[in-house]
């Protein structure tokens, strides 16, 4: 990968707190395979532009702006997703990488004429909220299928970010907006054993751990 932009590091930031909450170095390193020095560097950066605050030892947080920066990248990128695969047909396994070189070019107007032209979508394909032009955003899902016991729930989303997986979930019909019954976890930490469309599909744990769902109530 190419050096991260500043826009590759706002993103990276505003992932992480969502995820994590607080935010350090260390994570960012991690995320997009740079050194520690290489972040900390970016980030005095970062500062002086009034995109972040970074405190020691209370992490690293977006302003006001940079939020506003970040959350705007996050809608090219999702729309951008929608786009390629409903309008020129990628797989969904093959957006991703193609939306994280385009997003950082696209003009405000090709982002609205996509989202006109989708008929303003609220998720990327892989379930991920898309912020509106105002930079509102629904709450991203965070309790994944391995975190379940048996019962009724709904795919919200799945990881984004692993081609092999997307693929895998396809073949089995593990979509955004599933329903699916789990029925048992197999013994010694073995496959989650679920209903799909009336078919057992066994699920190995690395995979639940990247799959979200929220329960859905008995009917
Ligand atoms: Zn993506
Ligand atoms: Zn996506």
């Amino acid at each position: 990968m190419a050096t991260p932009s500043v826009e590759d590091y706002m993103k990276a930031i505003y992932r992480a707190s969502q995820e994590a909450g607080q935010v350090s170095t260390q994570d960012i390193a991690l995320q997009l395979a740079v050194s520690q020095p290489a972040v900390s560097k970016m980030l005095r950066r970062l500062v002086q532009m009034n995109l972040v605050e970074h405190t020691p030892y209370q992490g690293i947080e977006l302003t006001e702006a940079g939020r506003k920066m970040a959350i705007e990248i996050v809608r090219h990128h999702r729309l951008l997703e929608r786009y390629l695969v409903e309008a020129l047909g990628y797989g969904w396994e093959q957006v991703h990488e193609e939306a994280e070189r385009l997003e950082h070019h696209i003009s405000e107007e090709f982002e609205q004429r996509i989202d006109l032209l989708m008929g303003h979508p609220q998720t990327c394909p892989h379930g991920d909220p898309i912020p509106t032009l105002e930079g509102q955003i629904a709450a991203t899902v965070q309790t994944t299928l391995a975190q379940q016991k048996p019962g009724d729930f709904v795919i919200q989303r799945v990881s984004d970010r692993d081609a092999a997986l997307l693929c895998y979930l396809k073949e089995q019909g593990l979509l955004p907006g599933t329903a699916l019954k789990l029925e048992e976890r197999e013994p010694f930490g073995g496959a989650f054993v679920v209903q799909v469309a009336s078919k057992t599909v066994r699920i190995a744990p690395g995979a639940a751990a990247q799959i979200f769902v929220s329960e859905t109530s008995g009917q």
